[in-house]
């Protein structure tokens, strides 16, 4: 083997032969090298990897990866450096390294001045190496390099000294190989001995960069700057749906964005109107223009028409400077009036001229605005009860109800749930910066049973709260979705939709527990529902509901009494104590 030989003729001496005993080929396929495994691996295989860290993870990051590998390398031969020390003298011991790094493979060491005092903490060292495995495979790949390319072997060198010595010695490649020089020259002495910027290079080649976090943070960027573009270009994640109520409105909303006809959008709250609303101004000759969404059962009735007409300094107490309102910020483009129901009587008044002369006065103010705006306004109440109660404006609601568009509730439109909480997962992943696989098969059939009363808005903060609480890598749980049994339909934890109740079914069980343990339910609670739950299904009749629960009948009328006593009192005289089932 000329690696052996090599010994010989660079760092070796009569030395060298005892650490080539030190190697020792196992027959159980293991290579040891005194006390510690080695590995032999192709030298080919090994600088395409060095490639490959290169090429994905740039210079500078593998340069750091390498120079530590070579570091530690270096730190475990320094274990048999220090041993022999006991019997050899520094400089003898020392070359231990040098030796080593010859036997392994790497270079062909020779010393060229070695001073070092291990009580003192004195250290110079110089050495030359050739055949550089490192240099010579850098250069097969990338050609003559600025920059010296022996990084696992400086880092060898500097683990081997440190370790040897007690202190940090950085050495330095001064020639190198693989920048066209004939051999590598090495030059090693205490950090502190070093110009503090080389001090500071070699410091930040220890520090361990979380390389998995920031092409996290990146992707989580890339993603969030996607949902945005997405947002400008396409439709927002929630406009997404294949159900025939869903797509009718849709069409007839794509239908009117072009025109400037006054939209009224009819649906229960949180079946996303001010999305319906923002979608039309997006779409339509508008969108340039501003977008401007109020609320009027969110307005204190005295500030309404302020805040959508604006007001003069000195209306009334409290209007410290003259503002603009609603309409005049959205002027040349929409105005969403949401909940338009609750409009007090003079707003209808003065929102029926703007729509008819479209211009308005301020309060307190004399001067007359010109406003170009296009209105959208919603409703969740029946306004032709309103008008009939004398509430709202017939003018009013006649002017505004020309294009009805009716948004169906979440629970007429099942086929879009999945649709949905895929849309409400992929916006929320990219903003928490998780990376979650779905939802698990029972979270999915849950979601699909919920009658969702809040509509899409309920679904929407349900499957934020999923994302935030489902470690990355897993997929969705119900109990992650769902935050307790209190929130959900009885049939989710326990009865069967075909009213079979089902109380031992482990995913019902795990949630009750929960509950009990979270504090949300006692105990007592549980145990007053499961019953009052059976007694209802069985309407009253206590022997079908002691069935249903699997106990006597008397268990379940003790147990019933036994609730329905103001405090936990001694046994019940009239019927006898149950056994335990
Ligand atoms: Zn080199």
């Amino acid at each position: 083997m000329s690696k052996l030989r090599s010994v010989r003729r660079g760092a070796g001496d009569a030395a060298g032969d005892d650490l080539r005993a030190a190697v020792h080929f196992s027959e159980s396929g293991q290579i040891w090298l005194h006390e510690h495994r080695m590995l032999l691996v192709h030298a080919e295989a090994q600088a395409s990897l060095r490639r490959e860290l290169i090429d994905t993870l740039g210079l500078a990051r593998a340069q750091g990866l390498f120079t530590r590998m070579g570091y530690a390398s270096g730190v475990r031969d320094a274990e048999l450096g220090r041993r022999r020390a006991q019997e050899l003298t520094d400089q003898d011991a020392f070359m231990t390294g040098p030796q080593l790094h010859t036997l392994e493979g790497m270079v062909q060491v020779t010393r060229v001045k070695l001073e070092l005092d291990r009580l003192a903490g004195r250290f110079f060292g110089e050495f030359t190496w050739e055949s550089s495995w490192e240099g010579q495979w850098h250069r097969h790949y990338y050609g003559i390099h600025e920059e010296p390319v022996c990084w696992t072997q400086i880092g060898y060198v500097s683990g081997y000294a440190s370790a040897f010595m007690g202190r940090s010695i950085l050495f330095q490649e001064v020639e190198c190989s693989g920048s066209g020089d004939s051999l590598c020259r090495i030059v090693g002495k205490p950090v502190e001995e070093w110009p503090a910027e080389v001090a500071a290079r070699y410091s930040a080649m220890f520090d361990r960069e979380p390389i998995a976090e920031q092409l996290l943070d990146l992707q989580t960027q890339v993603a969030e700057l996607r949902a945005t573009i997405g947002q400008q270009e396409k439709l927002p994640s929630d406009m997404v749906g294949s159900s025939p109520g869903f797509r009718a409105a849709y069409q007839l909303l794509m239908q009117a964005a072009q025109s400037e006809i006054t939209v009224l959008l009819l649906g229960e709250t949180g079946v996303g109107k001010e999305l319906f609303a923002r979608t039309l101004h997006q779409k339509g000759p508008r969108q340039a223009a501003p977008f401007v969404a109020i609320n009027c059962a969110a307005i204190p009735l005295e500030l309404m028409e302020a805040e959508l007409f604006g007001v003069e300094k000195g209306a009334y107490t409290g209007a410290l400077s003259s503002r603009s309102g609603r309409f005049e910020r959205a002027h040349g483009g929409t105005l969403f009036l949401d909940e338009i129901g609750d409009l007090p009587l003079p707003a209808q008044a003065k929102l029926l001229r703007v729509l008819q002369e479209g211009e308005l006065e301020r309060v307190g103010d004399q001067r007359t605005r010109k406003v170009d705006v296009r209105l959208v306004a919603a409703t969740n109440v029946e306004l032709q009860e309103r008008v009939k109660e004398g509430r709202f404006r017939s003018d009013l609601y006649y002017r505004l109800s020309g294009y009805p568009i009716r948004i169906p509730p979440l629970r007429e439109r099942k086929e879009d749930v999945a649709l949905l909480a895929k849309a409400f997962l992929e916006k929320y992943s990219a903003k928490n910066g998780k990376k979650l696989r779905g939802f698990t098969d029972k979270a999915k059939r849950t979601l699909l049973a919920h009658p969702w009363p809040g509509n899409i808005r309920e679904l929407q903060n349900i499957i934020e709260r999923g994302v935030i609480l489902a470690p990355s890598g897993t997929r969705i749980e119900v109990n992650q979705l769902f935050s307790s049994i209190a929130t959900e339909p009885p049939r989710e934890f326990g009865l069967g939709s075909d009213g079979d109740l089902r109380p031992g079914t482990p995913e019902a069980g795990r949630r009750l527990c929960e509950a009990v343990l979270n504090g949300v339910m006692t105990l007592d609670e549980v145990e007053a529902m499961l019953l009052e739950t059976a007694v209802d299904k069985a309407r009253g009749n206590l022997s079908s509901a002691s069935r249903m629960l699997g106990l006597t009948r008397p268990q379940l009328a003790y147990r019933l009494k036994r609730l329905h006593e103001p405090a936990p009192g001694p046994a019940p005289d009239d019927d006898p104590p149950p056994d335990e089932p």
